[in-house]
């Protein structure tokens, strides 16, 4: 894949062909598709740099290639994200920080701006790709969010293969618990620095029906507390998608992120009239400046426009659509 520099109005200036909303948030005519992936926002060492741009590079090609062949925003989002799931690069699915009991305990989302159905799971153990649970829950359940047993049991009633939770867990991230708890490594949430490792990942679509879908899907952060839930999996938190503004997905620590509901509140910015670029560096200032937090936001809007930031050294990105193909390991306007 191609790496030069990005810039927003690279694309502001090649615009899908657009009609006028329905009522209901959807489009009239077919427009041109975009793919955009985030695969967490922190210090990445240099040494593990290659395999994040590896892997966001893939997840967005993925999920591109679903949108390309007229496959809906919610089949990109999940196409893309499960490539990063099935990755053991990133903090989701296999090869997740493990808690402080040392199991892997997963949360996930997916909303989809055209009716804004939204499907979540938190603290699940047993499913390798808790996306296509998210999934099932926003497709096939008149509920939003299921968590732990009745989480597993929903997925496994549709079809989803449960799993050991070994399964999902590294000796890396064994070795890795072993060495935080040696170093005394606490939950601080409110004081998190930005060289704090998190590799979440998240996807945001715009298909040729001209619909938005986000979806985000994580392991959490290492050391943390069983049954801790952070900002990934809740809407409007980690994720959020609406026709009417754009579909987001962040990464970082979660919990001034949950506080100001972060993803909610970009969307509002783009309803509001901001470009998406805009709109995230100001949700980044907004997160720093509110409560000292960290990481990084990726957005796109019914228009093809996008929206990429992050207040850390490094976040892990990769854009696919007609008018640009372009990733990176840090993010500059
Ligand atoms: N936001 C995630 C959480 O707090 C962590 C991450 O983005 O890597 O669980």
């Amino acid at each position: 894949m191609r790496r030069f520099t990005f810039r927003p109005s690279d694309m502001l200036s090649s615009l899908p062909r657009l009609a006028g909303t329905f009522p209901s948030g959807r489009f009239a005519v077919a427009v041109d598709p975009v793919m955009l992936v985030h695969g967490g926002a922190w210090a990445i060492p240099d040494d593990v740099v290659d395999a994040h741009l590896h892997g966001v590079q893939a997840a967005a090609a993925a999920g591109f290639a679903v949108l390309q062949r007229g496959g809906s925003c919610l089949d990109g989002v999940e196409a893309a994200v499960v490539a990063m799931e099935d990755d053991e690069t990133f903090d989701a699915g296999r090869g997740s920080f493990l808690n402080m009991d040392g199991r892997v305990q997963l949360d996930a989302c997916m909303m989809d701006g055209a009716t804004l159905r939204a499907g979540g799971v938190g603290c699940v153990e047993h499913i390798r790709n808790p996306i296509r649970a998210a999934k099932k829950i926003l497709t096939e359940s008149p509920h939003v969010y299921f968590v732990g047993h009745g989480a597993e049991r929903f997925a496994h009633q549709h079809g989803i293969e449960l799993c050991h939770n070994d399964d999902l867990v590294l000796i890396r991230e064994v070795d890795r618990l072993r060495e935080a708890k040696k170093q005394g490594y606490l939950q601080m949430p409110d004081e998190f620095g930005p060289m704090r490792s998190v590799d979440t990942v998240g996807a945001v679509a715009l298909d040729r029906d001209g619909n938005v879908a986000a979806a985000t899907s994580t392991g959490g952060t290492l050391n943390k507390a069983p049954g801790r839930v952070g900002d990934s999996s809740l809407i409007g938190c980690g994720c959020y998608a609406d026709n009417l503004s754009a579909a987001v997905s962040t990464t970082g620590w979660g919990e001034p992120m949950m506080k100001l509901v972060l993803s909610k509140w970009t969307a509002d910015r783009v309803e509001q009239g901001l470009v998406p670029q805009d709109a995230a560096q100001r949700a980044l200032y907004y997160l720093k400046s509110r409560l000292n937090g960290h990481g990084g936001i990726i957005l796109v809007d019914c228009k093809g426009r996008v929206g990429i930031a992050h207040n850390t050294p490094r976040m892990a990105w990769a854009l696919v659509s007609q008018a640009a193909t372009s990733s990176g390991i840090k993010f500059e306007t």
